[in-house]
């Protein structure tokens, strides 16, 4: 057979399921004569129609529920188990709508009523069951498509309509708040967010509603986080978009937990700014205060004191107790300044063993004892040797300078308590000496 085109056209494949000679004849006779061609196999049983459909490929299956040896819709299960995907025509003996009905709702494609269709109608049925199983193969292929990218993406993926109502909550989104979907899908947003930034995350959706923006990530926001069931807050980061849905627009959330990376952050901040073998800061952070303490100097004239302090013939300790000793010696001196300090100084280690001490509105006198009640507490340590099953001590000189306003940069200060600690090693050490 061919089109108007020349080209050849293959005949529809039917499968007849129906036990009555008289009824499957009249489907085979109305069907027979229509272009493009039907080819149509009739079976009087469901064993028949189940072997059938084995060994051959047919575009469509007209079924008859009621047969020798199965009724009802344990026929149409039977069917639809052996061939999930094909379309399937249900052919009903009487004018039982409901029925009828509830096979469409079974997946099956259409019903006729046998006795009551004409050869136009039957065919047509036939092609539109055809074109609908189609359609529904690729509305089931794509949404299975979607299925898989929100299951296996890696960040939460959680929608929610204009009420704020969850709708959609991807195994990652159940992984990362302890929800089930079934459990939470119909509850509010506010579940998933930190009761302190709920009033503050609802002015924020609406906003976003009221934009009218179709996508905007949120890393513009000071702090964004999460809520798990078990009451965890966890930092997120998080992007946003909408879309209509079919019940209005939807709101959809990427959030991806950013505890690691914060957690990488704050690591390598504090590698950045600490000295570790002391756990004081280190020189760099040291002078950052420092230049933040001329600033406050030069604009509100908070005055404040450089030290800088040098452990005396540290050398000699290391020589004789081991370098494992005179780590510990550095580590001791670093957790008696600590302890002396205020809350608002700060004590870096510049370097081998030489440190530095801010002293906010602290000057003159008042600096120079904090700097000997130091020297005199340093004095005072006592280590334990492993190698020579002996405790020794050390001392310290210090050089005490006080910052003034017209300094520019902290390096003059900073040079000058370096000249007097210089004097102080001078001197004979184990002492104070002001710039
Ligand atoms: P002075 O009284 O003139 O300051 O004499 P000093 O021996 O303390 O000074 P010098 O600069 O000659 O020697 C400092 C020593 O500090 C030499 C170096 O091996 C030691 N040192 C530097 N950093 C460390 C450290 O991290 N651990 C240990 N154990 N020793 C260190
Ligand atoms: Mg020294
Ligand atoms: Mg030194």
């Amino acid at each position: 057979m061919f089109n108007t085109r020349g080209k050849p056209v293959q005949a529809i494949t039917v499968l007849l399921v129906e036990d009555n000679p008289r009824d499957a004849a009249l489907v085979a006779y109305v069907l027979g004569d229509r272009i493009p061609r039907f080819e149509v196999t009739t079976v009087g049983t469901l064993s028949g129609a189940l072997r059938s459909l084995k060994d051959y490929r047919f575009d469509v299956i007209l079924l008859d529920i009621v047969l020798p040896d199965s009724q009802g819709f344990a026929t149409i299960a039977a069917i639809r188990k052996a061939a999930p995907a094909l379309p399937l025509i249900v052919l009903t003996g009487f004018a039982d709508n409901e029925m009828a009905l509830a096979a469409v709702e079974a997946g099956v494609q259409d019903f006729l009523i046998k006795g009551d269709f004409e050869s136009a109608m039957i065919e047509r049925a036939v092609r539109h069951a055809i074109a609908r199983s189609h359609l529904e193969e690729r509305l089931k292929a794509s949404e299975e498509r979607l299925k898989g990218v929100l299951d296996l993406a890696h960040d939460a993926i959680v929608s929610v309509d204009v009420r704020q109502r969850i709708v959609l909550f991807n195994p990652a989104a159940e992984r990362m708040f302890g929800y089930r979907v079934d459990e939470i899908v119909g509850q509010p947003l506010s579940l998933l967010i930190p009761e302190p930034l709920r009033a503050a995350h609802a002015d924020q959706f609406v906003g976003f509603f009221r934009e009218g923006v179709e996508s905007r990530t949120m890393v513009d926001r000071p702090e964004v986080s999460g809520l798990h069931r078990d009451g965890n807050v966890f930092p997120v980061e998080v992007s946003l978009s909408r879309s209509e849905g079919p019940d209005g627009p939807l709101f959809t959330a990427m959030i991806r937990d950013i505890t690691d990376r914060k957690r990488t952050e704050a690591e390598l901040r504090l590698l950045a700014t600490t000295d570790p073998l002391t756990g004081l800061a280190n020189r760099r952070h040291l002078i950052e205060r420092a230049e933040r303490e001329l600033l406050r100097l030069q604009r509100f004239g908070s005055p404040f004191s450089l030290m800088t302090l040098d452990i005396d013939h540290f050398k000699r300790i290391n020589d004789t107790y081991g370098h494992a000793c005179g780590d510990h010696a550095l580590c001791a001196l670093a957790a008696t300044c600590v302890g002396l300090l205020r809350e608002i100084d700060m004590v870096g280690r510049m370097g081998g063993e030489e440190f530095t001490i801010v002293l906010p509105e602290t000057v003159g006198d008042e600096a120079m004892l904090v700097a000997d009640r130091i020297r005199r507490a340093i004095a005072d340590i006592r280590c334990d040797s492993d190698t020579a099953a002996a405790v020794f001590g050390f001392k310290v000189s210090i050089g005490v300078a006080e910052c003034s306003p017209e300094e520019a940069r902290i390096e003059q200060p900073l040079a000058r308590a370096d000249r007097a600690l210089y004097e102080a090693k001078a001197q004979g050490r184990n002492r104070v000496v002001r710039a």
